[in-house]
């Protein structure tokens, strides 16, 4: 089968082709486990972060990508879940030990050995790949292949982050960064709270449009004063100035939901700036997202169907799958990238 892969960390900057196409054995479906055929995988800024070396896979080579749509090929001893032909979705969660504190309380997110899709195995920049049926789930109709492989992260998490954020009717929710999660959860808090006040931070004056038109009551840039101040505001950028400034338009007891899996060092000393009168004291509470839970995935994907969320994608043959890469470091973002596989 065809695969890109990763086959060391480097810089970007200086590596603008850090996957290399090869051809792979078609992994053999192990028990519990499913074989899936690939049509799409979703593009996601974590690839960045694992080629870089903030989140770097433990052993090399490996392939990318954890928005996955394809379907069910094979079916392993004992797996009994899905048949051959049905269409099915995997996530950045790839396995859990299943037995810990936090498996048994569907947390499984924080389980000591969480093993993400596309960095401790490997993923779907790929014509092939295996799962256990269990981490695996049913994509609804509504969606296209393509359509649906930028849910199973972006949405995912941006419903995890949702869900942490405990926003109340009524309530003023902040977003800062407006790339793929926010644009969802904006959607998703529209359907779900239509009296939450949604106001947007973002360095980009498309953003901000794009934010406005889909319902955000205000938009300015990342350091600027809301209006109001917010009962909670989540993050998803790469970078620190934000959750400084987000900290600053929080009222007393307010929450910072951080959705980032690392975040960049450049602009680490702007932390210097934190005043802690002004962003910390007033009992103002951060809390991070990490990874996503099985019920993330499955009750996000059910919400979506339902409102229906339909992202704007644009696709790539697997062949492009550094170039897509490098626009998406670049921020060069029309919709979620999606690699096209069939
Ligand atoms: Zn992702
Ligand atoms: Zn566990």
């Amino acid at each position: 089968m065809k695969a890109m892969v990763l086959n060391e960390i480097c810089s970007l900057k200086e590596n603008r082709t850090p996957l290399q196409l090869i051809t792979l054995p078609i992994p053999t479906p192990k028990e519990k486990e499913i074989l899936i055929k690939i049509s799409a995988c979703g593009v996601c800024h974590t690839e960045l972060d694992e080629i870089e070396g903030r989140t770097p896979p433990p052993q090399l080579p490996v392939v990318l990508g954890h928005q996955v749509v394809g379907t069910v090929k094979k079916t392993g001893l004992n797996a009994k879940r899905y048949k051959a032909g049905e269409r099915v979705g995997v996530a950045w969660i790839y396995s859990a030990c299943g037995i810990c504190t936090f498996c048994r309380q569907g947390d499984e997110n924080l389980c000591e050995a969480f093993r993400a899709t596309g960095r401790d195995a490997n993923g779907g920049y790929a014509e092939y790949m295996t799962v256990l049926e269990d981490f695996a789930y049913k994509i609804p109709d509504v969606f296209s292949d393509s359509q649906a492989a930028p849910l199973l992260c972006a949405g995912a998490i941006g419903f995890r982050s949702l869900r942490l954020a405990n926003i109340k009717d009524g309530q003023n929710l902040g977003l800062t960064g407006f790339g793929a999660s926010a644009h969802l959860v904006l959607k998703m808090v529209n359907y779900q709270h239509s009296d939450v006040k949604v106001f947007v931070f973002a360095r980009s004056e498309k953003e901000r449009d794009f934010a406005l038109e889909l319902g955000a009551v205000w938009a300015g840039d990342t350091e600027d004063k809301s209006p109001k101040k917010m009962d909670c505001i989540i993050d998803t950028t790469p970078a620190w100035k934000p959750v400084v400034a987000a900290l600053s338009n929080l009222r007393p007891g307010g929450r910072l939901i951080i959705n980032a899996i690392r975040k960049e060092e450049r602009d680490k000393d702007y932390l210097m700036k934190l005043n802690y009168p002004e962003h910390l004291w007033m009992e103002k509470e951060i809390k991070s997202v990490a990874n996503v839970a099985r019920k993330d995935v499955s009750e996000f994907i059910k919400l979506a169907a339902e409102i229906p969320i339909i992202p704007e994608i644009q696709e790539y043959p697997l062949e492009s799958a550094n170039e897509a890469l490098m626009e998406l470091k670049e921020r060069k973002i029309r919709g979620a990238k999606v690699l096209n596989l069939s």
